[in-house]
C-alpha cells in the first residue's frame, strides 16, 4: 500500500522501538510481553495522535490554515499534541474543552494543563458535557474567519479517515520491525477511544495481509457502543486508501470494563498496572489510556485468555503528562474508588 501519495509532515526521525519486556512478562507469569514504543513519537512529549497529525496538519497546510482548532476533555493529550504540532509549523492553536466531569476543567492545573499555557494556547473555550462537539468547535473556527484568518478543525482525537492513515503507517512500519528483528507476535493489544488507533491500525493490518488479531480495550465504552465506532472508522481508513474491501465486522474485538467506574477516573486495577510497568521496565504508562489498557492486558492474562508462550504486543500510546494530575492516587496515598 502506498501511503506516498498523501501529504505528510514528519514529526518523529526514526521508527520507535519494538521491545521485549522481560521484566514485566516474569512479574506477570506469561505470556511474553512486548512493547510498541510509541510515547517515544515525536512533539513535547508524542503519542498516538503525533501520528494522526502527520496527515492532518499536511492537510491543514495544503489548504492554507493559520489556525488549528480541536476539541477533547480536560487533560487531552491529543490537544497537547495537536498545539505541540501548531507551535512546530507556526500555527495558532484553539481548542474546545468538553468538561465531561463538571467542574474538572482548571486552567492551572498541572499535566497537559501546565503544558497547553507553556505552549501559548491561543484560546480554550470551555462547555459542558454533552454539546455537540462538532458545532462549538465550527463557532470558534467562524470566530478565526471572522478574524480574516483561515481556520482548520481537527475532530477529537484527530479520528477521522486521514488521521487513521498514521496508524496503516504504524502497521507498515511495524510489519517492517518483525521482519528486521525477526519477531513474531500473536496478538496486539490497543487502547480504543475515538478510534483512530485501532480502527486506523485494524485497516493497516488488512491492506497488508498482516494476520494479527487485535485485542482493543476500550477506554471509554463497553464493545457494544465502541466496535461500531472502530468498524466504522476502519472501513472509512480503507474507503480513503481505495482497498476496495468491506472491513469484516469479526476483525473488530474489543474488552470494555477496564474503563470503570469512568472515563479517565482512575481504578485500582490501573493503579496496579502503572505501578507494575514502572517498578519492572521503568516505564511510564498514563492514568487515563494506558494504564487502564495495561490492566485490561494483566486482567486478560489471569483470566488465561492469552496462552502463556504467546507473544503479545502492548501499543503503548503516550500520555504520561497525566500521571502528574493523580501522583496521590498513584503513589497509594489517596483513595481511589474503583
Ligand atoms: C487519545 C489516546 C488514546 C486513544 O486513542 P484513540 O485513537 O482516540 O482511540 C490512547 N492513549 C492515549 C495516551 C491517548 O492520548
Amino acid at each position: 500500500m502506498d501511503l506516498s501519495r498523501f501529504p505528510r509532515r514528519r514529526y518523529t526521525l526514526s521508527p520507535t522501538p519494538l521491545e521485549f519486556m522481560p521484566n514485566f512478562t516474569r512479574a506477570l507469569g506469561g505470556p511474553q510481553v512486548w512493547i510498541k514504543r510509541d510515547d517515544m513519537l515525536g512533539l513535547a512529549p508524542g503519542g498516538n495522535k503525533t501520528r494522526k497529525l502527520e496527515f492532518l496538519v499536511a492537510d491543514a497546510l495544503a489548504q492554507g490554515a493559520d489556525t488549528l482548532v480541536t476539541c477533547g476533555a480536560p487533560q487531552s493529550n491529543h490537544c497537547r499534541i495537536t498545539l505541540a504540532a501548531a507551535v512546530r509549523e507556526g500555527l495558532k492553536c484553539r481548542f474546545v474543552i468538553e468538561e465531561r466531569v463538571p467542574g474538572s476543567f482548571q486552567r492551572d492545573a498541572s499535566g497537559n494543563h501546565f503544558l497547553f499555557r507553556l505552549m501559548g494556547v491561543e484560546a480554550i473555550t470551555v462547555v459542558p458535557a454533552g454539546t455537540n462537539m462538532r458545532e462549538a468547535m465550527q463557532r470558534v473556527a467562524d470566530e478565526v474567519t471572522a478574524a480574516g484568518r483561515k481556520p482548520y478543525i481537527i475532530p477529537g482525537g484527530g479520528s477521522n479517515a486521514l488521521g487513521g492513515l498514521g496508524y496503516v503507517a504504524c502497521a507498515q512500519e511495524l510489519q517492517q520491525q518483525f521482519f528486521e528483528q525477526g519477531v513474531r507476535i500473536d496478538r496486539v493489544v490497543v487502547g480504543s477511544g475515538s478510534s483512530g488507533t485501532h480502527g486506523g491500525l485494524l485497516a493497516g493490518f488488512l491492506g497488508n495481509r498482516i494476520d494479527m488479531p487485535i485485542v482493543g480495550i476500550g477506554v471509554s465504552r463497553d464493545p457494544a457502543d465502541q466496535d461500531p465506532l472502530v468498524h466504522q472508522e476502519a472501513q472509512a481508513v480503507a474507503d480513503l486508501l481505495g482497498l476496495d474491501m468491506k472491513v469484516p465486522r469479526e476483525a473488530v474485538l474489543s474488552f470494555g470494563e477496564y474503563w470503570r467506574p469512568k472515563y479517565s477516573v482512575p481504578n485500582a486495577a490501573m493503579v496496579e498496572a502503572v505501578q507494575m510497568l514502572a517498578r519492572t521496565e521503568a516505564i511510564l504508562l498514563d492514568p487515563v489510556y494506558t494504564g487502564k489498557v495495561m490492566a485490561g492486558l494483566i486482567g486478560l492474562s489471569r483470566q488465561g485468555y492469552f496462552r502463556r508462550d504467546e507473544n503479545v504486543l502492548f501499543l503503548h500510546t503516550g500520555g504520561a503528562p497525566a500521571l502528574h494530575v493523580y501522583e496521590a492516587q498513584l503513589l497509594g496515598e489517596a483513595p481511589v474508588v474503583g
